[in-house]
């Protein structure tokens, strides 16, 4: 008998960590390799995965009434996870306040290194009118360069509005243009399942090379503000999220965490929502059956725009900066810090450490030093694996919740 997906994956995570921690002599390329094999096979995949699912997806739709209805509902659970996750954080980091030690702010303590010019160069350019930007970039000014360079929001606009173009041709090239893509999306998801079955092995190289060159001394320092995001994570995706998935949705969410869970390790270990999109197309679909309509719209924009781990994380990091360095932010601020910290989710690309230079978008709107992100750097990388487990988790549940709203009959049988 086969072992499940997701067992392999979580045993192959704990034999990375164990690799990493004993690192025999000479093992490190090859962690390294294993790692970095897995993944570019994961980002081969994604553009023209992405181009299949959307184009088809919006192509056999149809009637674009129904199209309304599904924007809808998809932007309603973005918008209001997205919020509830960082009111968790909110409330958390108040009632903690991770950055305050003996009445003192903790900046010091932790000696404010220099941040690296690489990072600093990055943040120069960012700001509240980043946003403008955001959304002005997200019309690609030629969509195959955007595919060429993986920039996946205009890619997914153009997709999106190629797909409405199909609904609107006359029968024969509607049909014969929605055969082609629905083609194309069907041989991507075939190779998807082979890069799929290297996923053990690629999370065991990708694991033992974290913890290898990372190591676990850097974060003693940091542990309380690492503990609050973790805590506000886990409440999030154990409480809030399950209980829009059973009360909304009237859906069994532990059984769509069983489901998701090969796709969930995948996040966590690639710390990328984009690379893990393949999985998370495949488990919605074939795991909890969801049709590719529903599949194909939800999931893709999902990984891009609807992270709530990354939402949550900016406003804590951002108000345990404030704590550090001794600033007191008030009720006005607090809304700022909330609402930006929910545009820099959207705005932050499904990559590993996205979010950790979106929170200079939030220190510059309520006028905190850039150089805090310093103070937070040591312990990014893990928590970053976290949250982006927990983008991908609310993506999902999303795509069954909204799958269900539209009358599909999805997480009906035992995966
Ligand atoms: N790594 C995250 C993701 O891909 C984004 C972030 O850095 O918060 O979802």
């Amino acid at each position: 008998m086969r072992l499940a997906l997701h067992w392999q994956i979580l045993i192959a995570l704990i034999l990375g960590v164990a690799a990493g921690l004993l690192l025999p002599d000479g093992a490190l390329p090859v962690y390294e390799f294993l790692g970095t094999t897995f993944l570019r096979a994961l980002k081969m995949v994604i553009v023209p995965l992405i181009i299949g699912s959307i184009v088809s997806g919006i192509a056999g739709v149809g009637a674009a009434a129904g199209l309304g209805r599904l924007f809808g509902r998809t932007f309603a659970w973005y918008v209001t996870t997205s919020l509830l996750a960082i009111l968790v954080g909110l409330v958390l980091v108040n009632v903690i306040q991770p950055g305050i030690r003996d009445g003192h702010g903790v900046a010091t303590e932790l000696g404010l290194a220099a941040a690296d010019p690489a990072l600093q160069a990055q943040l120069a350019d960012r700001g509240p009118g980043d946003l403008v930007g955001i959304l002005q970039r997200m019309i690609p000014e030629n969509p195959v360069a955007a595919a060429a360079q993986g920039q996946m929001l205009p890619l997914i606009f153009f997709c999106i509005l190629f797909g409405l173009a199909v609904t609107r041709l006359p029968e024969a090239p509607h049909s014969r243009l929605l055969g082609f893509f629905e083609a194309l999306f069907m041989a991507m998801m075939k190779i998807t399942h082979w890069v799929i079955a290297l996923a053990p092995v690629g999370i065991f190289g990708l694991m033992a090379k974290i913890v290898a060159s990372a190591g676990f001394d850097a974060f003693a320092p940091l542990l309380r503000y690492g503990g609050t995001v973790l805590l506000a994570l886990v409440f999030h995706a154990a409480v809030t999220l399950p209980l829009l998935v059973r009360l909304v949705g009237r859906l069994p969410a532990g059984r769509h965490a069983r489901v998701m869970t090969p796709a969930l390790l995948t996040a966590f270990s690639t710390r990328s929502s984009s690379a893990t999109l393949p999985l998370t197309i495949d488990r919605v679909k074939n795991g909890a059956g969801a049709s590719n309509r529903v599949t194909s719209f939800v999931l893709p924009l999902g990984a891009t725009i609807n992270m709530d781990g990354t939402a949550l994380y900016e406003c804590v990091a951002a108000l345990f900066i404030a704590q550090a360095y001794g600033v007191e932010l008030g009720i006005g601020a607090q809304v700022i810090v909330v609402l930006t910290a929910l545009l820099a989710s959207i705005g932050a690309a499904g990559i590993p450490a996205a979010g950790l230079v979106m929170i200079s978008i939030i220190l510059d709107a309520v006028g905190l030093p850039l150089e805090g992100i310093a103070l937070i750097l040591a312990v990014d990388p893990v928590l970053d694996m976290c949250r982006t487990a927990v983008n991908v988790w609310s993506d999902s549940c999303g795509a069954v919740v909204v799958a269900r709203g539209e009358g599909e009959n999805v997480l009906r049988d035992d995966p």
